[in-house]
């Protein structure tokens, strides 16, 4: 059994339903991934590294985490700080607006709550908010675990996913986010990112300024223009069937690489974990939410 550890941040969401009411569920760009990887790839064990807090709501996700068969084994307990929290609300043109509650949760101690960091695992899979949530002596820490992990024959998977407000600025980003890269086996870059970060505007460029980081294999996500993928010298492209009734496109990045990995640890060929990750995100973009129900994930998708 293919054991995989995926750490960051789960917050609460509340989304708006009306001027009075909110729906509240748990998501994050990490733990969304881990939702929809142990969906993919049911007979795997995939455990959620983080710190949630002692309050009611970190039990309620604690319980959702069972319910998805997420280990969670690696959640760690702040006795001190709660889940972080962000609230999305829709306009009437469907333009999304979020708000965060995230700067003091108990995630961004995660590193220094951690009682052991022996562990072994098959992949460990980490993004560009799971590094900038944390101060410099634990991003420290964490790049130690991973160069550790991978003494071990661990592999790992990392999405830059740029979130300019969680940084100090653009140079912090850039410093970390390459740290990330420099020790990945697979990465999944987002044109958007790229953009933003390093004004990268294709994917030659991209490629090229990856190319001294020595990835095994590298995934570039481009919404609904098509995938990249550049491993071993050879780049292809693979096509993505555009979804024109798009509900919502919280998650389909995330959902993407948790289709991708899964379905690559199912010993599928890069290309045919590209349709297969594109087609968790198509799923996932005509619903609304992060995490899409069960039953209609699985009207969708086939298993692996
Ligand atoms: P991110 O969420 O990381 O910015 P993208 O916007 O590139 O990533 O989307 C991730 C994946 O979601 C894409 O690779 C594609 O497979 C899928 N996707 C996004 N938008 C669409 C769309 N309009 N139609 C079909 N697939 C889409």
């Amino acid at each position: 059994m293919k054991r995989i550890v995926i750490f960051g941040e789960c917050m609460v969401e509340l989304r708006a339903q009306d001027d009075d009411s909110m729906a509240k569920s748990f998501a994050g760009d990490t733990y969304n991934t881990a939702v929809y990887f142990k969906r993919c790839l049911p007979e795997s064990s995939v455990s959620y590294l983080t710190a949630i807090g002692a309050d009611f709501l970190s039990d309620e996700l604690l319980f959702k985490m069972g319910e998805h068969e997420i280990n969670t084994d690696f959640v760690f307990r702040s006795t001190t700080q709660n889940l972080g929290l962000y609230m999305i609300r829709n306009d009437n043109q469907g333009e999304r607006t979020f708000a965060y509650w995230r700067a003091q949760s108990a995630a961004t101690q995660t590193l220094n709550l951690m009682s052991s960091t022996d562990f072994q695992c098959d992949w460990f899979y980490f993004s560009g908010i799971s590094v900038a949530i944390l101060d410099d002596e634990q991003r420290e820490k964490l790049f130690l675990l991973i160069e550790d992990l991978k003494a071990k024959g661990c592999q790992i998977a990392f999405d830059p996913n740029y979130r300019p407000r969680l940084w100090k600025n653009k140079e912090e980003a850039q410093y970390w986010t390459s740290k990330g890269y420099a020790v990945s086996d697979l990465a999944f870059p987002g044109a958007d990112d790229h953009l933003t970060l390093f004004s990268h505007t294709n994917a030659d460029e991209i490629f090229d300024y990856l190319a001294d980081k020595h990835i095994g294999e590298i995934v570039m996500k481009n919404g609904a223009i098509g995938v990249h993928i550049l491993r071993e010298n050879e780049q292809c492209i693979v096509p993505v069937e555009r979804v024109t009734n798009v509900v919502d496109t919280t998650a389909a990045g995330d959902a993407f690489n948790g289709g991708y990995l899964a379905a690559r640890l199912a010993d599928k060929k890069p290309v045919e974990s590209a349709s297969y990750g594109a087609k968790v995100a198509a799923t996932v973009i005509t619903y609304p939410g992060a995490i899409i129900s069960s039953d209609a994930f699985e009207s969708h998708i086939p298993s692996l």
